[in-house]
């Protein structure tokens, strides 16, 4: 994912001027689920932070998921093995990409649904691949990235909601169907942040050349026809301090799914994460999959008011194990199952 500097700078201009001297906006009440209707909260099962966390390290044990290396092939089919072993009803979808410094990649999104058959559906988004460059490293600036946070993190929490959804017993399963579906190639983009100088071979596609992927995925519906209610996007969700903001892409696309999620992990303890901050439209998977017809909220780590739109890790070497914490991907995975068993 990249930052889109001509949105998040009037934005962090408005807000620092709004709150010179608090993380919390003086217009935001106090308690965030005041004023809301009660809803009848089905208690959902426990999410398993130390299970989300050993399906990081295996993907990072790979290597960088970078598309056409062996790792990434490696990691796909192990991907695909465990939402089997799960028991979900599982589809690939190869596709073949070019990329704004001239390579021809293979790849393959992956989706695989629970309750296949049930009407009303929600889709968990994720994306699988790694950066194939640290562009922003201060040091190593082309070097593969792990991409603990940025891709395994996330990839792990929805493979872990899919196994704790799997394990329950029918009379315990949520009203609607779940749609795990992950994209490959959202992180081969050009930035023209840290890539200024590098030319963009891709002359027409602007920003188009992140989030190939969920691009190719729009374009080509799978399941043919896909319609769900709604998507929640995951992009590092993995590291220790994580904090998610409520981004304007998803607020103009979603609005009351943001509100759903985010009062809802106010309401079973998460509010030092999802914090009620409105922040400055980034460019990600969101963004092809509300185009595709799925409104789409995305949950990723953004540092508080003040600092910089993604965190000091993003796209540097230091997106490895050290960065995961077991609470944030507490947080966030036991947040979306709980959204789901609301529904
Ligand atoms: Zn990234």
């Amino acid at each position: 994912m990249k930052k889109l500097l001509f949105v998040v700078l009037p934005a962090l201009a408005l807000l620092l001027t709004a709150c010179p001297s608090t993380d919390k906006p003086a217009d935001q009440p106090a308690d965030p689920t005041a004023g809301q209707p009660a809803t009848n909260v089905r208690k959902a099962p426990a999410f398993s932070a130390d299970t989300a966390y050993a399906l990081t390290a295996r993907q990072v044990a790979f290597g960088p998921r970078v598309p056409g290396r062996p790792a990434h092939v490696a990691c796909g089919n192990y991907l695909v093995a465990m939402l089997k072993r799960y028991g979900l009803k599982v589809m690939e979808q190869p596709f073949e990409a070019k990329t704004f410094d001239g390579h021809t990649i293979q790849c393959r999104n992956i989706v695989a649904q629970f309750q296949p058959e049930a009407a009303r559906r929600v889709a968990v988004f994720a994306h699988w691949d790694t950066r194939p460059f640290a562009d922003a490293d201060k040091v190593h600036k082309n070097a593969p990235i792990d991409g603990a946070s940025d891709g395994a993190s996330a990839v792990a929490t929805a493979l872990e909601i899919a196994r704790t959804l799997s394990q329950q017993p029918a009379a315990n399963r949520p009203a609607v169907g779940v749609d795990i579906i992950l994209f490959d190639a959202e992180d081969w983009g050009h930035d023209d942040t840290y890539q200024a100088d590098v030319p963009n071979q891709l002359k027409d596609a602007g920003t188009d050349t992140w989030c190939l992927g969920s691009q190719y995925w729009g374009k080509h519906l799978l399941p043919a026809g896909y319609r769900a209610e709604y998507g929640i996007l995951l992009d590092m969700v993995g590291a220790k301090n994580g904090r998610f903001t409520r981004e304007s892409l998803s607020l103009k696309n979603a609005r009351p799914v943001v509100d759903k999620i985010w009062t809802t992990a106010a309401k079973i303890g998460y509010s030092d994460y999802f914090l009620y901050q409105d922040t400055g439209e980034i460019l990600d998977d969101h963004k092809y999959t509300a185009d595709a017809g799925v409104p789409t909220v995305d949950i990723y780590d953004h540092p508080p008011y003040g600092g910089e739109s993604f965190p000091a890790y993003h796209h540097t070497t230091a997106d490895n194990m050290s960065i995961i914490d077991r609470k944030t991907m507490k947080a966030v995975g036991q947040t979306v199952l709980q959204v789901l068993y609301n529904e």
